[in-house]
């Protein structure tokens, strides 16, 4: 049986690596390396994420297995500690805020009384309406009018108001009251997802990517335009298939496929995501390796200090800023902070985060639906349109290849 895997990101790789001792499998991938918005590119021999900056870990022991003992084993791995901080109000602060109460009290007393009070007296209904109701409940008015709701308009580029509260639940950890005291006592602790992290020694994400396309038949440079079923999948009439599976952006697969009901697409013109914008900057040595910037008057809403990611360590910082932004602006707000030195490259992704609105649930699910119908599974982060980092989409490949297996090769 041929299968052929659409996208040659992390997802479409990990999948094709499960599958590919047991079934024909192709990688379809437009661009002509593998690792999709993973990738990194060379810049003065430093590894630039153009999109993001990305450490791996995961919760899931299958993934950890996966990536550990099949594709680059854990030797190749720096293991570092997350040291994150945000600045708040022209102050450098730890991160995550809700644990660093204290630092607040330093330069505003009644400010860090008036979090402290509202969010001990907040009650959690499990009822939410909207994403700002979900600070609210989960933090307390305080930290969420002076925090979460800023920073969240920023990274959204829309009001908490206006958004679905779903897509939180596994990716923001939210404190209970106990720990929020024990932060106040000075007892909490990170237990953020990646409060430690894997970064490849080589100091380049790349080393783990080819290594996940290692061994796999992958077909570069071809841009997937159309879609046809007969008794098999036809690709870009060329490639035939007995089974496909899509890695390709939920908005986009269907205006591939040919006689699609006019409300599929009607539902997949609607879902809304957002590019990213960064920039790699020679920047001052730190050893924090995150700095989030909620306020308004900022451009760049991170800092990922990727030179904190190497061994040695080095002073580069990747800005990071929602939405389409030029290189002057990038280079002119970076002017304001004299941590930035000198802006080395510039890159304004296509697909970065998909926008969790009012119509996301409704317009996924019409969306998936019918792809379910029609026989095509869709995954991964673009895929599901969700917010998945890269585990969750290795997770997503383990559990449909165990799946294809079982109902392909067990049955038969
Ligand atoms: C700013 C940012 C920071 C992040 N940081 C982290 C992090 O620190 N840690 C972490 O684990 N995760 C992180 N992530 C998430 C991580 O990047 C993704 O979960 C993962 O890379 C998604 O992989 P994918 O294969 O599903 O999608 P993609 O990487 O988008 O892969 C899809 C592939 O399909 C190809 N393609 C698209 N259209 C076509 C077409 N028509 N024809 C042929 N090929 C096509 C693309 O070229 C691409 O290679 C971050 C994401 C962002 C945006």
């Amino acid at each position: 049986m041929r299968i052929g895997i659409l996208g040659g990101g992390i997802t479409g790789l990990s999948l094709a690596q499960l599958l590919k001792d047991k079934f024909e499998v192709d990688v379809l991938e437009e661009k002509l390396v593998p690792g999709g918005i993973a990738r990194t590119k060379n810049v003065n021999g430093i590894a630039y994420h153009v999109v993001g900056g990305h450490c791996f870990n995961s919760k899931h022991q299958d993934v950890l297995d996966f990536v550990f003992n099949q594709i680059l084993p854990k030797e190749n791995w720096n293991k570092i500690n997350r040291n994150s901080s945000i600045l708040f109000k022209g102050n450098e602060i730890g991160y995550p805020i809700e644990y660093s109460l204290k630092e607040i009290f330093q330069f505003d007393k009644q400010l860090a009384i008036n979090i402290t009070a509202d969010f001990l007296n907040s009650i959690d209904d499990q009822k939410y309406d909207n994403l700002e109701e979900w600070f609210i409940k989960k933090f307390g008015l305080t930290l969420s009018n002076e925090y979460f709701i800023p920073y969240n308009t920023k990274i959204w580029n829309k009001h908490p108001k206006n958004m679905d509260p779903s897509w939180v639940k596994d990716t923001l950890p939210t404190p209970d009251k106990v720990s929020f005291f024990e932060g106040l006592i000075g007892n909490s602790k990170d237990n953020m997802p990646h409060a430690e992290f894997y970064y490849p020694k080589s100091n380049n994400q790349n080393t783990f990517i080819d290594a996940l396309a290692n061994g796999l038949n992958i077909i570069y440079n071809t841009k997937i335009e159309t879609i046809i079923k007969s008794d098999k999948w036809i690709i870009n009439n060329q490639y035939k298939y007995d089974l496909i599976i899509s890695t390709l952006p939920l908005n986009i697969l269907p205006t591939l496929l040919k006689n699609i009901p006019e409300n599929i697409l009607n539902s997949a013109s609607k879902l809304k995501y957002n590019r990213v914008s960064n920039g790699l900057w020679e920047s001052e040595m730190t050893n924090k390796t995150w700095t989030y910037l909620p306020e308004k008057e900022n451009l760049f809403h991170r800092y990922i200090h990727i030179g904190s990611f190497f061994d040695p360590q080095k002073g580069y910082t990747i800005t990071e800023t929602i939405g389409d932004h030029t290189i002057s602006e990038i280079s002119k707000d970076g002017e304001n902070d004299p941590f930035l030195k000198n802006l080395l490259d510039h890159n304004t992704s296509e697909h970065a985060y998909v926008v969790f609105d009012e119509n996301y649930k409704d317009c996924t699910e019409s969306v998936k639906n019918y792809l379910n119908e029609i026989g095509i599974n869709s995954i991964g982060r673009f895929g599901e349109w969700q917010y998945y980092n890269m585990d969750v989409c290795i997770k997503q490949s383990i559990d449909l290849s165990k799946k294809l297996i079982a109902d392909y090769i067990v049955k038969q």
